[in-house]
């Protein structure tokens, strides 16, 4: 495996401290490579890399940004096989979410190249003194990106699509999970056309120090993270030193409220996706799943069937469903979260149990009668457990919907539209899927209201956290 240096200015170095961590396959065990481990002098180093470069591609045209921006896309494309295998080998997921992930992660590129060619601005004549108010939009400068590993690939291009279609250069720092999809990239962004130093990744096992450390170089004008709300706040707070422009994709706990008027069939396949994508390591992931007591039962009985038939095992197998989660301690918590539940009253309907052998697996398991007490109705589970409370009353449910700080997605399963719509403006998120259990697309703005972030990926609002706005008062 080649790519396993920091990749600095179009280089691959071996990092001034030389050293290295391991990545290992979750599904085995078994180190998968050693990667260079990034500290203060590299970021030093990529942050000049990515000043000189972004000075150029800044003044280039849009159009010629755009179509760099679109070859990366076809790139990527033709190579979702490749990055899919990298996928599951580092983050354990099976192979139909890690070509879903990779697909998802190469259309940024292609949303973007076009977004790219259609910044707006404005004149417009002042009220009061006839001066000319001319609004347009300029790159906000050098980005720090910050990604988390359940999705190695799209929530790296998530964020270098729009930083470079505004203009910005950018220095990215991947999980230390799994860097290693993020670097493959590199040679295929080159191939596209990005020139070197624009794009700069630095794995490293010092995070905290070395993210802090950019933060405080007063060329970086934009933090962009996705990762878990404890990190997010960190960040926000060493990012007021120099008032940067914060971009947060922070955690969830997405209710999932299935009404007595839904259709079943839709409300189970909504719930399965909504749940099982990625094996519930998503902040997306249905956390609490509230159905109607007159439905609860049938519910039950059939997402139990639907979970059961999963097959777990190495996500390199084409037949398996479900792969391994991260690591050890995703994995044990996901176990803590269940014990909890079952010791304060939860019934195991399927899973529920640690397996034997090699690999960080946990069994696709349903939880029926979870009590409001439970850990795991106030943290994210991030693992395949899907927890069901039940409910009677629409207004008790939309209240206990809100009743969290956190605000990224909920899921709605309802038939009569004017009530599904109206429960659905009564939510505090900032996503909703209605009798759908997949909300993420590139076109569309991605974001959570609360604590879990601020600002809004992918989208026409996408760009605009690279962007600054600059008004001109003239009079001519
Ligand atoms: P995490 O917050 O532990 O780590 C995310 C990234 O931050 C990693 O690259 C990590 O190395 C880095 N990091 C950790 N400590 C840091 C520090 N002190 N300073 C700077 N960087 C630091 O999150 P995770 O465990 O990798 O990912 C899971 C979390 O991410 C969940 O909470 C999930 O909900 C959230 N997430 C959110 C979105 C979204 O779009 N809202 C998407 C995916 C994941």
């Amino acid at each position: 495996m080649e790519c396993t240096n920091l990749y600095i200015n179009g280089q691959w170095v071996p990092g001034a401290g030389g050293e290295r961590f391991d990545v290992v396959n979750p599904a085995t065990e078994e180190v998968l490579a050693s990667v260079a481990s990034a500290e203060t002098a590299d970021a030093d180093a990529a942050l000049d890399a990515a000043e000189a470069a972004m000075s150029q591609w800044a003044a280039r045209s849009p159009r010629e940004r755009s179509e760099v921006l679109r070859r990366a896309w076809e790139l990527m494309t033709a190579r979702l096989d490749d990055f899919a295998r990298l996928i599951t080998l580092e983050n354990g997921k099976a192979g139909a979410d890690a070509r879903g992930e990779a697909t998802y992660a190469a259309e940024f590129f292609r949303w973007f190249a076009e977004e790219a060619v259609r910044a707006d601005g404005l004149i417009a004549r002042a009220p009061a003194s006839g001066a000319r108010i001319m609004v347009q939009h300029k790159p906000a400068g050098l980005a720090v990106l910050v990604t988390p590993w359940n999705y190695p690939a799209a929530m790296g291009t998530r964020k270098i699509a729009p930083a470079l279609a505004a203009g910005c250069g950018v220095v990215i720092k991947p999980a230390s999970q799994t860097p290693l999809t993020m670097l493959s990239l590199m040679p295929l962004l080159e191939e596209a056309g990005v020139p070197p130093g624009l794009v700069n990744v630095l794995p490293s096992r010092r995070s905290g120090a070395l993210v802090d450390h950019m933060l405080h170089d007063p060329r970086v004008r934009v933090i962009s993270f996705t990762g878990s709300t404890g990190v997010g706040r960190r960040l926000l707070k060493s990012a007021a030193d120099q008032v940067l422009k914060p971009a947060m994709e922070l955690g969830g706990n997405a209710p999932c409220i299935v009404f007595e008027d839904a259709d079943m069939q839709t409300a189970i396949e909504g719930t399965m996706l909504a749940k099982m994508r990625n094996l519930g390591e998503a902040c997306t992931a249905a956390n609490r799943i509230y159905v109607h007591e007159d439905i609860a039962e049938a519910f039950t009985r059939q997402l139990t069937e639907r979970m059961m038939a999963l097959k777990v095992g190495n996500g390199m197998d084409p037949t398996v469903d479900v792969g391994p989660l991260v690591n050890a301690d995703t994995r044990d918590k996901v176990a803590a979260f269940v014990s909890d539940a079952v010791a304060k009253g939860a019934r195991i309907e399927c899973g529920g149990a640690v397996p034997d052998g090699r690999g960080f697996f946990y069994p696709p398991t349903v939880l029926s009668n979870v009590p409001e007490t439970a850990d795991c109705v106030h943290d994210e589970i991030f693992g395949p457990v899907a927890a069901i409370q039940t409910f009677s009353d629409q207004e008790d449910v939309i209240r206990r919907a809100n009743n969290t700080m956190y605000g990224l997605v909920a899921y709605v399963f309802s038939q009569n539209m004017k009530r599904a719509l109206q429960v659905c403006e009564r939510l505090d998120y900032g996503m909703v899927g209605l009798n759908r259990g997949l909300v993420s697309d590139p076109a569309a703005p991605f974001g959570g209201m609360k604590q879990s972030g601020l600002g809004r990926e992918g989208g026409h609002e996408g760009m605009l956290e690279f962007m600054e706005t600059q008004y001109i008062s003239a009079s001519w």
